[in-house]
């Protein structure tokens, strides 16, 4: 069922309260994980929750969803594309989207590189990358890491603000581990390389958001923890 504010209020209270013992354990700043509220397949008082509460940004996995949902949405908030995006649908995306974090193709990048540069705008953008190797997965292999980002900073109307990941789902939670560490040491890698900070890195969700901390995550984009079970 979905929650009623105070309801989500305390979650996120107690959400935010386990990313910053994280933190305190890893040594880090509380202030460099932020919490993304995912409100796909909630309601547009989702979002307005998350705005009411202070947060920066929503994620939705879909277009068309965001589409439905944004004349909805009164709050002033940020909206960041966390789904797969087919390339037919990156200009619509580019429209409706502060972030598109789910870029895994060359192809991707052209379309939404075209797209901004028609709407007059500087779209911000994370690679995802498939750093568990989960066939189930999409994101780009870690192989093609460099080139793709090579060719994102190529991009006069795109950001590059970092890298994304989806663990794998698995029982064991050394799986999740593995992929994060994977992840942050692929960004250390390609900063240096290419000379760029590549400040974000979105990896964790509501069942592995301290092991992702723990690896360096500066963004936990967080569902069902907050809004209840879909
Ligand atoms: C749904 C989703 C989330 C949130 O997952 P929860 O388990 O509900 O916290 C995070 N990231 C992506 C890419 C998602 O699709």
């Amino acid at each position: 069922m979905f929650p009623t504010y105070e309801s989500f209020k305390s979650r996120a209270d107690a959400l935010r309260e386990q990313i910053d013992a994280a933190c305190r354990r890893a040594g880090r700043d509380s202030s460099s994980v932020e919490l993304l509220a995912v409100t796909k397949t909630h309601p547009a008082a989702a979002v307005d929750y998350a705005a009411r509460y202070g947060l920066r940004a929503v994620g939705e996995n879909r277009v068309q969803e965001a589409q439905e949902k944004q004349p909805h949405c009164t709050a002033k908030i940020q909206w960041e594309l966390i789904g797969h995006l087919q390339s037919n649908k990156a200009k619509l995306a580019v429209a409706l989207f502060d972030r598109v974090q789910s870029v895994d193709s060359e192809k991707l990048l052209n379309q939404l590189d075209a797209a901004a540069a028609g709407l007059g705008k500087t779209m911000p953008i994370l690679l995802q990358i498939n750093a568990g190797r989960d066939p189930a997965k999409f994101g780009a292999d870690i192989e093609d890491a460099p080139r793709l980002l090579e060719a994102a900073l190529g991009k006069t109307h795109l950001r590059l603000d970092g890298l994304m990941t989806i663990a794998p789902l698995s029982a064991d939670p050394a799986v999740a581990e593995r992929t994060f560490l994977t992840l942050r040491s692929l960004r250390d890698e390609l900063a240096t390389r290419f000379g760029v900070p590549l400040r974000e890195l979105s990896m964790g969700m509501s069942g592995d958001l301290e092991a992702a901390v723990l690896a360096g995550s500066t963004q936990v984009r967080v569902g069902s923890a907050l809004y209840g079970h879909r």
